[in-house]
């Protein structure tokens, strides 16, 4: 560790520990095994063939949920360095905290859980934990990757109170309402920051948006207006990196000095303490949060709902909907090793226990092998 934990960061030593005892990894900190194990894990690497908004094969200069989920780690950590939080387990959340998406983004997950509705649904924040908690099987002495308390917290954004019921002390925090870690609070919102700035650049790339339309948002017009002043001349390209790398930079100034006035306010002791206040203390100033909200909401209605986008939503809900119905009608489609979990898992808990392990497959794929697989099973003549 590079730099002085503050009393209220995440100390490896009041760990609440793994799932099954291991001794300490040496050299690194617990929770740099935490990242190690998360950046070595198969579901990881699937990022990079995974999207949010664009679907993968549209180009190659758009964000993969690989990039975006870098994008993440890199925010959170210089923000972690400068509050003094523990930067080992913020960045090994922000690395875990997407590995749980279908393909497809959005329009894949809203499909899942809606082919899922009458066995328990679906949702990524969940898929992520079970991700990391039992479906990687590398390991000879356990299921998963056996991490940290910590980091599964951390990846844990949110839970109905029933299915918190069922994850033990994992759960408690939503049944006591209780805040997560601060580390947890703040890989959260680094992912926010990400996806927001990100987006405006894909979206303008894209040609889905345009300076004229974004200058509605104020985030947006008072960095476009101070770059256009400096810089009249520059090139179309060069003026948006100016002004999203100035926005991430106005959005991270704000949470740091926000936050840091909500610490020295609140003085929690210790982690624990932190986890009791009401609200969030990793938090963006009133001002800025309103910013921020009119920045989602533009990008709900202009990008996220763009005719064009909306095409390829439709044709993902598509594909994922076909292929969970032509799995669950005849289970014998399915790669051997899959069909034999859906008898194993059908014998035990009844048809949600099969349309579980179809859900898990289905949510392990990469945007083009879903594509690819629906191919293989619809169009009559692909014959492998
Ligand atoms: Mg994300």
């Amino acid at each position: 560790m590079s730099h002085e934990l503050a009393v209220y960061a995440a100390h490896e030593k009041f760990s609440k520990g793994r799932q099954t005892p291991e001794s300490h990894p040496g050299y690194r900190s617990e929770f740099q095994r935490d990242r190690d194990r998360i950046i070595h894990c198969t579901a990881f690497r699937r990022l990079e063939y995974k999207t949010q908004v664009f679907v993968n094969h549209e180009g190659d200069l758009f964000r993969t949920r690989l990039t975006h989920t870098i994008e993440v780690a890199q925010i959170a950590r210089s923000i972690a360095r400068a509050l003094g939080l523990n930067e080992d387990l913020t960045e090994a959340i922000a690395l875990a905290h997407d590995l749980g998406h279908t393909p497809f983004g959005h329009a894949g997950q809203d499909a899942l859980n809606h082919c899922m509705r009458d066995y328990g649904g679906f949702e990524h924040n969940l898929q992520s934990l079970r991700v990391v908690d039992r479906l990687e099987q590398k390991y000879a002495e356990f299921e998963g990757l056996n991490l940290t308390f910590e980091t599964r917290e951390g990846i844990l954004k949110h839970c109905a109170v029933q299915k918190a019921k069922e994850l033990g002390e994992l759960g408690l925090r939503f049944i006591h309402q209780h805040q997560p870690s601060l580390e947890a609070q703040l890989a959260n919102l680094a992912d926010e920051i990400a996806y927001n700035n990100h987006d405006v650049d894909d979206g303008l790339r894209a040609g889905l948006l345009n300076f004229e339309a974004l200058v509605e948002v104020k985030l947006f017009r008072d960095q476009y207006e101070l770059v256009k002043q400096l810089y009249p001349e520059l090139p179309k390209r060069r003026t948006t990196h100016e002004i999203v790398r100035r926005m991430i930079n106005v959005l991270v100034n704000d949470l740091i000095n926000s936050s840091r006035q909500a610490l020295t306010e609140a003085n929690p002791q210790n982690s624990d303490d932190a986890r009791q206040h009401q609200d969030a203390l990793i938090r963006f100033s009133a001002p800025m949060r309103q910013q921020n909200l009119e920045l989602k909401s533009f990008l709900r209605h202009n990008l996220y709902t763009h005719y064009r986008v909306h095409r390829m939503t439709k044709k993902a809900a598509q594909v994922v909907q076909g292929l969970f119905t032509a799995f669950f009608d005849d289970s014998q489609l399915l790669p051997n090793e899959h069909h034999e979990k859906t008898r194993v898992a059908e014998k035990e808990l009844g048809p949600s226990g099969k349309a579980r392990i179809i859900a898990d497959y289905i949510a392990g794929m990469t945007d083009r092998y879903a594509i690819t697989e629906y191919k293989r099973l619809y169009e009559p003549l692909q014959l492998t």
